[in-house]
Parts: C-alpha cells; sequence; structure tokens
C-alpha cells in the first residue's frame, strides 16, 4: 500500500504520530516476526530508515493465542491508529481454575496482574489483553503499510558480517543487504550467534512441548455439553478455563469466532518447532489416556478438533545470554534471536517487543556517530531484566508443579495463578532508556557505576544455568530468588 492509499484510507498515524527527526541511519531487520515488525515500526518512528526481510514467501496465518501484558499495550497506545485496534483484536476473558476433574477451584473471575491493590492504577492491568497471535502481527504489520514499509518476503538470510562502517546479511540467492545496523530478530534458529557470540549458541528440547489449537467455533456447535461449558458469559466476557492435575496442565477459550485450547505434555520426541507441524487428535489422545481424571468433554473437545489446527510444540532453551551486541556493535539480537523464554513466563513476545522499543530508542539517543555506544546500552539494559524474566518461567513452572498428585490436588488459585510482578508490568521501556541511556554510556563507556532498576527491587543478578534452576523444580526444592518479585 502505498502512503497516499494508506491516508486515503484514513489512517490516522501521519498526521496525528509524531516522528522524530530524521537520523540519517539506515536499519536492516532480518524476521518479521513481532520482534522484527515492531523493531521496524519503532525505527521507523524514531528518524532512522527501515527494511525488513523475512525468509517466508507470505504473513504467516497459523498460531493460537498469547497475553500481551501493560508495558507493551501502554506503548502500542502511542500509536494513533493501533491503539484501538489492539483493544478491538484481542479479548478480555474472565479466568477460573479447576483440578483434572473439571472440579471448579475459584473464577470465573477477572484477571489482574495487581491482585486488586487499589493503589496500583495502570489501567490495562485491569484489563486483559488476550490476542490471537496471527491477528496480532496482522495489526502490527498493516501499521508498517501505513507507514509506507513493505516486509521484503521470501529473503532468507544465511550470514551476518560487520565492518567498522556498516554492517550485512547474506540471502541464500546470493545476495547482500546493507545498513548502518542490522537487527536479527530471525527467531530461535538465528543465523546471527557466529558473528555475536563467536560461536554457535544452540538451543536445546526442554523435554516439555505444548498441544495448541485454534479453529472455529461452528466445529463444536453441535456438542451441546462442549457449547455449554465453554460459553461466553453472561457479562459478554469469554472464559479462560485452566485445568490442573497430576500429569495435566490444560487451558481453554472460546470467543465468539475462535475455539482455542492447549496442554503441556512430556516431549516424546515428536513435537516440532513450527506452526505448521500439525498432529493428528488421536497423538493428543494417547497423552490424554495417561490422565484417568481428564474430563470427558475436553476428551470429545480434542476429538474434535480439525486435524490441521493441532500443534505440538516443542519448548526449547537457552542459557541467558549476557552478549546479544556483535564485535562492532553493528548487528543486534532481539526477541526469540537474542533469549528464550519458557511459555510459562507468559512473556516472550512482550521482551520481543521490550527490545524493540530499547533498540531504537538507544539508536535515536546515540544517533549516527555512536552506533557502537548505542548498541552496548541496548545491551546493558535489557539483559538482566530478561534474565529475571527467563527466571520467572521457572518460578510459574515451578508453582504449577503436576508430578506428585497428592500436591497437585491440594492447589489453591494462589498456587496456579502466574506470578507477574509490578516491575514487569509497571515498566516503561521507552521512558526508561530516555532516563538512563545517559548513564548507562558512561558506564559501557567509561567503567562509571550503573545499576539497573528495571529488574526486581533488592535482587542482586548473577550467572545462572537453566540445567540447575531445572533440577531444582524437579526436586519441589525453593528457587531463592533473592529481592521482591511481587
Ligand atoms: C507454545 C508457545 C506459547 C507462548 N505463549 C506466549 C504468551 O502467552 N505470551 C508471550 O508474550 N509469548 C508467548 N510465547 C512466545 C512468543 O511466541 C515468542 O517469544 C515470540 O513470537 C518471539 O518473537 P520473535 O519475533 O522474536 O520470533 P518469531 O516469532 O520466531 O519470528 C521470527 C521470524 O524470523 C523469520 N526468520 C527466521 N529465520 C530467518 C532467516 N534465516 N531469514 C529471514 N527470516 C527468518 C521467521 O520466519 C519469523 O517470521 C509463546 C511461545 C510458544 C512456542
Amino acid at each position: 500500500m502505498s502512503l497516499n492509499q494508506s491516508v486515503s484510507n484514513g489512517a490516522k498515524s501521519l498526521t496525528q504520530l509524531a516522528r522524530s527527526p530524521l537520523s540519517g541511519l539506515s536499519v536492516c531487520i532480518v524476521g518479521a516476526g513481532p520482534a522484527g515488525v515492531y523493531t521496524a515500526l519503532q525505527c521507523w518512528r524514531k528518524g532512522h530508515s527501515v527494511r525488513i526481510l523475512e525468509r517466508s514467501p507470505v504473513a504467516r496465518t497459523q498460531g493460537d493465542f498469547f497475553m500481551i501484558a501493560p508495558q507493551v499495550v501502554n506503548h502500542i497506545k502511542t500509536w494513533p491508529d493501533m491503539a484501538e485496534e489492539n483493544d478491538r483484536i484481542s479479548v478480555n476473558p474472565r479466568i477460573s481454575f479447576h483440578r483434572s476433574t473439571g472440579e471448579v477451584i475459584s473464577g470465573p473471575s477477572p484477571f489482574r496482574l495487581d491482585n486488586g491493590d487499589a493503589t496500583a492504577a495502570l489501567d490495562p492491568a485491569t484489563r486483559f489483553h488476550f490476542h490471537h497471535r496471527p491477528k496480532f502481527l496482522q495489526m502490527l504489520v498493516s501499521q508498517l503499510e501505513r507507514i509506507g514499509i513493505q516486509i521484503e518476503y521470501g529473503c532468507r538470510t544465511t550470514e551476518y558480517y560487520e565492518e567498522t562502517e556498516k554492517a550485512g546479511v547474506r540471502l541464500d540467492d546470493g545476495r547482500n543487504v546493507e545498513a548502518d545496523v542490522v537487527v536479527a530478530a530471525d527467531g530461535i534458529g538465528t543465523k546471527s550467534h557466529k558473528l555475536v557470540n563467536g560461536q554457535e549458541i544452540r538451543a536445546w528440547p526442554s523435554g516439555l512441548a505444548g498441544f495448541r489449537a485454534a479453529f472455529p467455533v461452528a466445529v463444536i456447535a453441535d456438542d451441546a455439553e462442549i457449547s455449554e461449558r465453554t460459553k461466553i458469559l453472561d457479562d459478554g466476557h469469554p472464559h479462560f478455563q485452566l485445568f490442573n492435575g497430576a500429569g495435566l496442565h490444560m487451558t481453554m477459550m472460546r470467543t465468539e469466532d475462535t475455539m482455542t485450547w492447549g496442554m503441556t505434555h512430556k516431549d516424546t520426541g515428536t513435537a516440532a518447532e513450527s506452526w505448521y507441524a500439525n498432529v493428528d487428535p488421536a497423538a493428543v489422545m494417547d497423552f490424554v489416556s495417561t490422565i484417568p481424571s481428564f474430563p470427558p468433554f475436553a476428551k470429545r473437545l480434542v476429538q474434535a478438533t480439525p486435524k490441521d489446527a493441532i500443534v505440538d510444540w516443542k519448548i526449547m532453551w537457552r542459557n541467558p545470554q549476557p552478549r546479544t551486541v556483535s564485535p562492532l556493535g553493528r548487528v543486534v539480537q532481539v526477541g526469540d534471536a537474542a533469549h528464550t523464554l519458557l511459555p510459562s513466563s507468559m512473556n516472550g513476545a512482550n521482551q520481543a517487543l521490550e527490545d524493540a522499543i530499547y533498540l531504537a530508542t538507544c539508536l535515536e539517543l546515540g544517533g549516527k556517530e555512536n552506533v557502537h555506544g548505542s548498541t552496548q546500552v541496548h545491551n546493558k539494559l535489557r539483559f538482566e531484566r530478561v534474565s529475571c524474566c527467563q527466571k520467572l518461567g521457572f518460578v510459574n513452572l515451578a508453582k504449577r508443579s503436576n508430578g506428585d498428585a497428592k500436591t497437585t490436588n491440594a492447589k489453591t488459585t494462589k498456587d496456579l495463578k502466574p506470578e507477574q510482578g509490578r516491575w514487569l508490568w509497571k515498566h516503561e521501556p521507552e521512558k526508561y532508556v530516555y532516563e538512563n541511556f545517559a548513564k548507562a554510556l558512561d558506564h559501557v563507556q567509561e567503567g562509571a557505576p550503573f545499576q539497573n532498576t528495571n529488574i526486581p527491587p533488592g535482587y542482586v543478578h548473577e550467572e545462572w544455568f537453566v540445567d540447575e534452576l531445572m533440577a531444582r523444580v524437579e526436586k519441589n526444592e525453593p528457587l531463592d530468588l533473592g529481592g521482591d518479585w511481587s
């Protein structure tokens, strides 16, 4: 879509959207997932010129639902066209907690990140933004098109390189694309490790996988019990149901048009890292048959799910990577290329979008002449926060840990409600960079003291390893995090 078209379509962007003065900085972004597209948007807004390359031939259309958190929702609201769209295309479900038999523990009630604290007056904390992934991504891509940037599809990057004054990528068709800064937003299998980290840092299978399904509600319309048990509530809110018991962690929700469910299970080697590698409902039933208490209506829900609507997502992880910037500072990893987060952190996409905001703002403040300093500051400001977010995934996994039937059946709502501390959702990423850039630059360039404040108050960062934390979760040992994670 051309700029003229977007204006004639009534977009507010070009008339109401403040754009920083042109920086003269060119940015090439690899990957058009949430991290890449939001980096493109934010970089444009900060006055940089932007190209975005994606290996897929077309935009992604598959996927289930994910939670977009207040610190990101608040930022999206700064884009006039997306402020309303983000509310409209997301759902705000009521949550209920159940045992594996279906017995209700509590709810349905509103999900409040602030735990009902009346002093925590941050509006999005009282409104849950639960998004259908493809629709969320499409919202970002449409905004990109309105500002005149087209994603270049069918461009598969094979290698990253840099020189003192520029960086580049090689594509599999033999072309090179160069810019002042190259952003690796190419997900968990990024090709940037060799340059940035000096070696491949492969993510390894966690031993866990997630069945995820999303399909039209019409499919279950004829089953009266499923329809009744998943119906939109009388107050108009969808009903998000969480079932937890020995061997089981399942979620289900129905919106006006889509039925979705998810189930975590031990990976027996069949799971894949793809939204396109579908599994047959029979494979899910094999797993379900190991849980005697599984409610009959939920079994029928699984059985009714169309074959092309279920994926079995292999959950991968890497240890925290303190270095996400290349030696000359011109190639920067963001999102899943920079870190892996357990789905139980509920924050993979949120961290991806925070990365985008941090990086674009750092590049604005450092300018064309100080790319190396800007990208070092980006790395400094984000790393400890992301590392805390990674730990949070283990905290939530441990809370709902369901190996022991006796303790699992005694769990209450408090045990099962995922932790999302204030340090996470009260954060204002762009403001944080404006307030801390100069001090952090002194730190990375001159060694001046600097302490991040975007982590749980009182928490002191120390190196940690996934295997150690997972071993503690499996033995039901406390994680001893230190600091205030509430
Ligand atoms: C089961 C599951 C549940 C989740 N639930 C949540 C949740 O509730 N909340 C949340 O915040 N997050 C959640 N996440 C995490 C979230 O989905 C990811 O963290 C997020 O999608 C990362 O975005 P990204 O843009 O970094 O990577 P991706 O979404 O992986 O995008 C990377 C893009 O790069 C492209 N690409 C890859 N290689 C190349 C190449 N060589 N050349 C060019 N392009 C390339 C890919 O095609 C893709 O479009 C969940 C993840 C999973 C698997």
